[in-house]
């Protein structure tokens, strides 16, 4: 369904622009959206890789065309995001430069590192995000505009689901079982207190697992491709049997801009997914056979604590309501990725080596 867009951002401040999914959500939207500008404002953790955004630099930065704005910063600094959204990104056009949204991406984000140290997840989560929400409410105050926040958050905030059980809507319970999932639960309530407390503009996406390209190889797909390809043993959690539903990254970014564009406040929360439930398993079973490896490359590790055991996303409220479905099967999807991987393999062995935090240190 094609739908009329209800709300023009023509500034974006995204948050965690460095990331994976950030990093393609910016790329996306230069794509799609003529004219946008976009702030980057992303603190360049472990995770931000600014490498992956060398065309965009190059392309909308100041060099380029001029659309596009890297700022290292932290969101937990307030007076350094209330600078950004009164528009100090540009030091001339201060009008064009405020933005009229922000699309907060920016997290602590892998499970397995909140289970050895849960402090980061709570500071830049739950923290981060209420600086971002403190921020925005004392701008919308001083200058009032027409105003989105889009607050992009996780399925695994509804916990884990048994085998029939059936998928999650957005009134499923909040019941998070990890110190991530539990941070992200965190700043969901958050954002949903400024919104019924001061009014603010707000909307929370719940999305399943995200692949695609410029993915982080500690996640499960690039971690799997990247070993195989190096001809290492695949670490699996326990049997392999946890279900996840898999969404390509440029339809999660596809999602996200339709609920800005789209989005009812008063829908309040969106749920996004693929529709593509998989074992981890079977998922690392597909991406050996693509690449002829052999399965006797899999090895069954001790699973991970509070290993949540199926997560499923029911997303007809996003089709329904705003008209969107992903365009990828998880068969091209799977595949695209894979080329992606073998074609750029000096993209990962930068970040497998560390090597991409010298560019990193070039923005520092
Ligand atoms: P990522 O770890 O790849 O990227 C996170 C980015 O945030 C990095 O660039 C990092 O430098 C930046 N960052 C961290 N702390 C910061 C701070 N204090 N200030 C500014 N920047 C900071 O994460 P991702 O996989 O791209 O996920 C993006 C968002 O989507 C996260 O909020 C995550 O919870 C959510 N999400 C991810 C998935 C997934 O499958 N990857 C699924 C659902 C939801």
């Amino acid at each position: 369904m094609i739908m009329e867009p209800s709300f023009h951002p023509s500034t974006v401040l995204v948050t965690g622009g460095a990331g994976f999914i950030g990093g393609n959500l910016i790329r996306w939207m230069f794509d799609r959206v003529p004219g946008i500008r976009i702030i980057n404002l992303d603190l360049l953790t472990y995770a931000g890789n600014l490498e992956s955004l060398s065309d965009v630099e190059t392309q909308f930065g100041p060099r380029g065309d001029g659309h596009y704005r890297f700022v290292h910063g932290d969101i937990r600094d307030g007076a350094l995001v209330s600078t950004l959204l009164g528009g100090d990104a540009h030091a001339t056009d201060r009008d064009e430069w405020r933005p009229d949204a922000v699309l907060h991406l920016a997290a602590e984000s892998h499970v397995d590192r909140s289970i050895m140290g849960a402090e980061a997840f709570v500071s830049t989560n739950v923290q981060g995000t209420l600086s971002l929400l403190t921020a925005v409410q004392r701008e919308l105050e001083l200058r009032p505009r027409p105003f989105r926040f889009i607050n992009v958050s996780t399925d695994e905030v509804y916990g884990s689901l048994g085998p029939l059980d059936a998928a999650f809507t957005e009134q499923h319970p909040l019941r998070p079982n990890s110190p991530y999932s539990a941070s992200k639960a965190g700043a969901d309530c958050l954002v949903r207190a400024y919104t019924e407390t001061f009014g603010l503009p707000c909307l929370t996406t719940r999305c399943s697992n995200n692949y695609g390209p410029y993915q982080f190889p500690e996640k499960l797909i690039p971690l799997m491709i990247t070993k195989a390809l190096r001809d290492e043993q695949l670490p699996v959690y326990g049997d392999g049997g946890n279900v996840r539903d898999w969404l390509h990254v440029r339809d999660h970014a596809s999602a996200i801009w339709r609920v800005c564009t789209n989005g009812v406040l008063s829908d309040e929360v969106y749920n996004i997914g693929g529709s593509s439930e998989r074992t981890n398993l079977a998922i690392v079973r597909i991406l050996l056979a693509a690449l002829g490896k052999p399965e006797s490359l899999i090895t069954y590790v001790r699973d991970r604590l509070g290993h949540d055991q199926r997560y499923a996303i029911d997303a007809s409220r996003m089709v329904e309501r705003l008209g969107w479905s992903p365009e990828y099967t998880l068969e091209r999807g799977l595949q695209e990725t894979l080329t992606w991987y073998v074609e750029n393999v000096a993209w990962w062995e930068r970040v497998r080596t560390e090597a991409y935090r010298a560019t990193n240190a070039l923005y520092s």
